[in-house]
């Protein structure tokens, strides 16, 4: 069997650091590995209706700024086919015939839904397409025939969901989709970003996020106005690293060169971890050795963004091509799907009625 892989974004803003450190930094590494022959990567366009449906020109304008950061990451449109998931019509074809394997109580027993509804407030008036995205999500990537799916740690429930169906579609008609197995990062650290608020988890609709188009100015107010253990008053007071997310993005994104490079007092993360704990060392220190790491990260990215936001038409032709290619491979799997299930009526077929 060969190694595809498929992941996506909900075009509901910008994509930020959370995103890049779990999802996309490695989605680029896996492409420049030449071990994926397939690569598919969908801006979750439809997906992102499901909660903002009342506002579907902010998604629109979105896709385009999700692809430009998709190739500013350093996805190359030869190597990852980028496409736009409402241009896949067959994709909601297959998201029909899966919607019967699944019970609504089980829906709403899926962890990240239930999370996602309380922070949106939704009470009792869940949109019905938002209860079944997980079902969606399935779709898009049997449809593909997904053997891995690098995501953030959120997304484990959907995979589980995606396999039980895909174990249920075939005890029921053949074993025709193929099981996904997610890619986390080695770095527990990239698999759930908190927010700059330090909020358990940065996401584009909690506005606690530092962006990959954010300029050198912003990261660097960001970071200094991140929040830390309001505990530590003063320099010399002990400090907390838990619950610190200045100290998870260190985790995240600190290499041993950068503490070489900016703090060479400290031969690891551990000792200067452990001189905070300890109390005698300052926020604001560390905050600079984190706006400086996010601005090495960052600068080349933003870099090229800014060139490719010179022509937002060149980006869009991509999309529509690769939105194409997306359909022929979705529309095979959708064929083995009727086949599976015996509606593959033959063309030209007339239903008799008696
Ligand atoms: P929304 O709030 O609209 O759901 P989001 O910020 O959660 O947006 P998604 O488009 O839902 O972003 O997620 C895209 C990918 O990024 C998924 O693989 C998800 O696991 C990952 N991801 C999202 N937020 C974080 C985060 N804070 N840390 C690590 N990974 C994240
Ligand atoms: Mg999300």
């Amino acid at each position: 069997m060969k190694n595809v892989i498929l992941t996506g974004d909900r075009p509901t803003g910008r994509l930020h650091i959370g995103h890049y450190a779990s999802s996309l930094k490695p989605r680029v590494e896996l492409q420049n590995s030449g071990a994926f022959p397939e690569i598919y990567v969908m801006i979750a366009d439809a997906q992102a209706l499901t909660d903002h449906f009342d506002d579907p020109a902010a998604v629109r304008r979105s896709v385009t700024q999700v692809a430009l950061d998709y190739l500013a990451a350093g996805l190359e449109p030869e190597k990852a086919v980028m496409f736009v998931q409402s241009q896949v019509p067959e994709l909601f074809e297959l998201t029909a015939y899966f919607i019967n394997l699944v019970t609504v109580s089980r829906l709403r027993r899926n962890p990240t839904v239930k999370a996602e509804i309380a922070q949106k407030g939704f009470a009792e008036s869940i949109p019905a397409g938002f209860l079944c995205y997980p079902v969606s999500q399935a779709a898009d990537i049997t449809a593909f025939g997904a053997t891995h799916v690098p995501v953030g740690e959120d997304q484990l429930p959907m995979l589980e969901q995606a396999r039980e169906i895909v174990r249920r579609f075939g005890e029921l008609y053949a074993p025709v989709l193929t099981e996904p197995q997610a890619i986390l990062s080695d770095n527990p650290a990239c698999r759930r970003l908190p927010g700059i608020d330090g909020k358990a988890k940065m996401s584009k609709s909690l506005g606690n996020c530092i962006y990959l188009a954010d300029g050198e100015r912003e990261i660097s107010q960001k970071v200094m106005g991140m929040y830390t253990d309001p505990l530590h008053l003063k320099v010399s007071d002990p400090g907390h690293v838990e619950g610190n997310p200045v100290f998870s993005y260190l985790d995240a994104f600190c290499r041993p060169e950068h503490l070489a490079e900016y703090l060479p007092e400290y031969a690891s993360l551990e000792e200067l971890k452990a001189h905070y704990c300890r109390g005698g060392l300052g926020d604001v220190k560390v905050k600079r050795l984190l706006e400086r790491i996010l601005q090495e990260e960052l600068g080349p990215i933003r870099r090229r963004r800014e060139a490719l936001e010179k022509d937002p038409g060149a980006v869009l032709e991509m999309l529509q091509r690769h939105s194409l290619r997306a359909r022929e491979t979705a529309a095979g799997t959708l064929s083995q799907v009727k086949r599976a299930m015996g509606i593959d009526y033959p063309s030209g077929m007339t239903i008799a009625i008696d």
